[in-house]
């Protein structure tokens, strides 16, 4: 594979957005470093870098863990602003953080405008079917809805976890390589990619 310098690989930026106890933070450490974490910071906003190889190019990926504490409020904007994908997560025994990523959609759209972005709905603790509250045909039915790709996971056993990062990557990739790709309204921009195609 040809190589490149660290500085010059593509660089995609990845957002966790969701209540807060749907595993944002599970789901990010188990992509990132293979392990669960029973309990994690519920305050603490982190980012995170890691290298991963998308249709045969070395990439970036910008991962931010979102906290929904005070001070997001007030930065959250910046952050979505930021983002070029979105893991729009919710966990399946809790309707509640179902319903809770309408608004949130709803703020991501406001403050992308005409940006292009791409997002997927992620139902995750799939692990605690049996505490179920949020059926899959629902799930499915509202990524529909809403024109995304619909994944159930478990940070606890990485089901589909490492599926519904690459899914969402592989979106934001060629949508970054088209000029008509993305869920944004006017899709003015077109980014240039520093992958190679090998
Ligand atoms: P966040 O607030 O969205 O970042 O949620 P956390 O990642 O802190 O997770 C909240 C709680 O749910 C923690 O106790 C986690 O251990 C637990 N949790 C997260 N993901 C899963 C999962 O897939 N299955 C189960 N059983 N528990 C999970
Ligand atoms: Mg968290």
């Amino acid at each position: 594979m040809a190589r490149r310098k660290e500085s010059q690989l593509d660089l995609h930026r990845v957002i966790m957005v969701g209540m807060a106890g749907v595993g944002k933070s599970a789901l990010t450490l188990q992509f990132m470093y293979d392990e669960f974490v029973e309990s994690y910071e519920p305050t603490k906003a982190d980012s995170y870098r890691k290298k991963v190889i998308l249709a045969g190019e070395e990439c970036h990926i910008d991962i931010l863990d979102t906290a929904g504490q005070e001070d997001y409020a007030a930065i959250r904007d910046n952050y979505f602003r930021s983002g070029e994908g979105f893991l729009l997560v919710f966990d399946i025994t809790e309707k509640e953080s179902f319903h809770a990523l309408d608004d949130l959609r709803e703020h991501i759209l406001r403050v992308k405008n005409d940006d292009k972005f791409s997002m997927i709905l992620v139902g995750n603790k799939s692990d605690l079917d049996n505490q179920r509250s949020v059926s899959a045909s629902d799930g499915q039915a509202q990524a529909s809805n809403w024109g995304i790709p619909y994944v159930e996971t478990s940070a606890k056993t990485k089901a589909n976890v490492d599926k519904a990062f690459y899914e969402l990557l592989g979106k934001v990739k060629s949508m970054k390589g088209s000029p008509t790709g993305g869920q944004g309204k006017k899709n003015k921009k077109k980014s240039k990619s520093k992958c190679i195609i090998l």
